[in-house]
């Protein structure tokens, strides 16, 4: 077993006899505007460990599958491994954080739409922001054609949308409204889409349904105290959820 890559939040380990599965361990650091910002908390990686299990297991209900194979351990999953687009994906449902201060709107205002935006992921640039055209036209997608890049994209697009509505149900489920969220896919050896990654309070923006309390990793990046009650409350929400039925 070998350590194939250590990121802000998660390791990533092989797995023996398995080529193309690999383990994702989930740290207890927390970081925060391109890990200028770094924190932790005790349990945070077995919180967002069973969080995102419990998500990826009730995706599968409205038709979403995952990278997700099996758990191994308390804070850790075994997954398929596969190759990433550089690209991390945003669906927007209220206006929030970087749109927010970008366009000058308020938090909280709600979209005619969801919105989809492309993040390009590269740390050294702080993962700019990137239009489907700048994909398309600079080839920012290895190995792709221009026509195979548009094709991708559009692709991305309604996934994301489908990813969206479904997430919305299962989060509402538990008392809390989806604001907005980050998700990454990448391909299997078929040449599949997949989502991957992790969907947790550190990639969605989570507000109470009744009290607009945030339940998500804006209470450390805007030191709102409670950080760790918070996940831990988020996690406790999906456990006693009956299910999550679409
Ligand atoms: P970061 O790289 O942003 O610091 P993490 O610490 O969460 O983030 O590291 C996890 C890494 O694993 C990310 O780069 C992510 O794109 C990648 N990854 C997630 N799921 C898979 C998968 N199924 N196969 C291969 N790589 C994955
Ligand atoms: N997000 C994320 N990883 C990133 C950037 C954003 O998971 O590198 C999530 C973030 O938690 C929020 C959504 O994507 O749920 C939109 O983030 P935004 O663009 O508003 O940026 P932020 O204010 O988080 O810097």
């Amino acid at each position: 077993v070998t350590l194939l890559y250590e990121g802000k939040a998660k390791q990533v380990f092989s797995v023996s006899g398995e080529p193309d599965l690999v383990r994702m361990e989930f740290k207890d650091s927390l970081t925060a505007f391109n890990a200028q910002k770094k924190g932790d908390f005790p349990a945070k990686g077995m919180i967002n460990c069973q969080i995102a299990t419990l998500i990826f297991q009730k995706l599968i209900r409205h038709g979403i599958e995952s990278h997700f194979v099996r758990s191994e351990g308390d804070r850790a999953m075994i997954v398929k491994q596969l190759i990433m687009l550089p690209l991390e994906v945003v669906v927007r449902n209220r206006v929030a954080g970087s749109l927010a201060e970008r366009l000058g709107i308020a938090e909280g205002k709600p979209v005619r739409a969801p919105i989809v935006e492309f993040y390009y992921k590269n740390d050294a640039l702080a993962d700019p922001l990137v239009t489907a055209e700048q994909v398309e036209s600079l080839g920012l997608l290895p190995h792709l054609s221009i026509s195979q890049t548009h094709e991708v994209l559009l692709s991305l697009q309604a996934f994301a949308k489908k990813l969206n509505q479904a997430l919305i149900k299962i989060w509402q489920q538990v008392g809390l409204e989806l604001v907005d969220f980050k998700f990454e896919v990448g391909t299997d050896k078929d040449g599949r889409l997949l989502l991957a990654d992790e969907i947790t309070p550190d990639s969605c923006r989570l507000w109470d349904l009744k009290t607009q309390e945030k339940f998500d990793k804006d209470r450390f990046r805007r030191d709102l105290g409670g950080v760790a009650e918070a996940y831990h409350e988020v996690l406790r929400r999906l456990k006693t959820d009956d299910g999550g039925r679409p």
